[in-house]
């Protein structure tokens, strides 16, 4: 074997919550796991500001901070884990080939695909420059910041149909922007937002900017592609549900995905169409996309590499 060649028998790709508890999990069953972290170590989550909703911190915690804690645990327990970006695989036979860097050659028995997703923005300065400071691609993790304030989400699929209704719970109001005269959504989460009092529907409407104090969200400008018009939002958070795009590029035509390219998983397992190569969080899961999910999956996927493993060497030695 070439120097830039190494088999290993458990190979992470990716370091969300579902690539680091796949790596305590896997470590833990003596699997000796490496992982590669990606260009994004940590993951999503690196991105975000206060985690109120992962169990086990009363306090709440930091995302990069709970990232850090996630890495050290899967450190401690003996986890292999290397800066890298995976550039490609070939699952064609085993063990498995996976290029990273595109120089070295790994040699897998198992591959943990946890190589997560990515939420859609619009591309504008202001949005990217108050991200975690008012503005959010999450809901569901950010809008208890925002209890009894103003928002407006963007977006008219089932994503921001559903966060809006969950948005209207918590906020005193909810400006929902949508880019045609129409929804995307399904007929029944439309229904649901219709029949909200407090979501307030802007169609044929385009966010053009985030406005804030340098510090947090004060407004959003909007204006009404078909008249022209432009009016500012008084709000203080700002939704993003355009959309995520899953993280799988390097997959495709390799492993079985749906259309929007999130890797398909037998039900009630992480296993994948391919023989050894299992799948957990964001990369897999376009419905729940939480932490605390990604992590669960993530069990699983050390679970499953370790009884596929087991298997076979039964069968050998058998
Ligand atoms: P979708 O791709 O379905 O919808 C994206 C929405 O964002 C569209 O309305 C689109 O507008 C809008 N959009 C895209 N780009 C922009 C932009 N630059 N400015 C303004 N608006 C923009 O993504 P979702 O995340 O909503 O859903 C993904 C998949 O997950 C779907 O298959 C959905 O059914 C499914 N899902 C199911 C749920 C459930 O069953 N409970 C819950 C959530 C998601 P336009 O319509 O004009 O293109």
């Amino acid at each position: 074997m070439s120097q830039d060649t190494e088999h290993v028998k458990c190979l992470i790709i990716g370091s969300g919550p579902a690539g680091y508890t796949a790596a305590i999990y896997a470590s833990r069953a003596d699997l000796k796991p490496v992982m590669y972290t990606g260009m994004l170590a940590g993951g999503q989550l690196t991105q975000t500001t206060d985690v109120e909703n992962f169990p086990g911190y009363p306090d709440g915690i930091m995302g990069p901070e709970m990232m850090e804690d996630f890495r050290k645990q899967a450190e401690r327990l003996g986890t292999d884990i290397r800066f890298g970006y995976v550039s490609s695989v070939d699952f064609s036979s085993l063990p498995h080939k996976v290029v990273v860097d595109e120089s070295r050659t790994i040699l897998a028995d198992t591959v943990i695909i946890s190589t997560g997703a990515s939420a859609k923005w619009l591309g504008l300065e202001s949005e990217q420059k108050y991200s975690g400071f008012g503005v959010s691609a999450c809901a569901v993790c950010d809008g208890f910041f925002f209890k009894g304030e103003d928002v407006a989400i963007v977006g008219a699929g089932d994503t921001a149909a559903e966060e809006a209704t969950y948005l209207a719970k918590l906020a005193r109001k909810v400006y929902m922007i949508v880019r045609r005269d129409e929804f995307r959504a399904s007929k029944a989460m439309m229904h649901r937002v219709l029949n909200t009092a407090n979501i307030e529907i802007l169609y044929n409407t385009d966010t053009t900017e985030i406005l804030g104090d340098g510090q947090s969200v004060n407004g959003v400008k909007v204006c009404n592609n078909v008249t022209n018009e432009t009016t500012v939002l008084d709000v203080t958070g700002f939704f993003v549900a355009i959309g995520h795009k899953p993280n799988t590029d390097i997959f495709r035509g390799v492993i079985h995905m749906d259309e929007t390219g999130y890797i398909l998983t037998r039900p009630g397992s992480t296993e994948t169409n391919v023989e050894g190569v299992f799948c957990c969080g964001d990369a897999q899961d376009h419905i729940y996309r939480q932490a605390v999910t990604a992590a669960g999956t993530g069990c699983m996927a050390a679970i499953d590499a370790e009884r596929y493993l087991a298997a076979k060497e039964h069968v050998v030695t058998a």
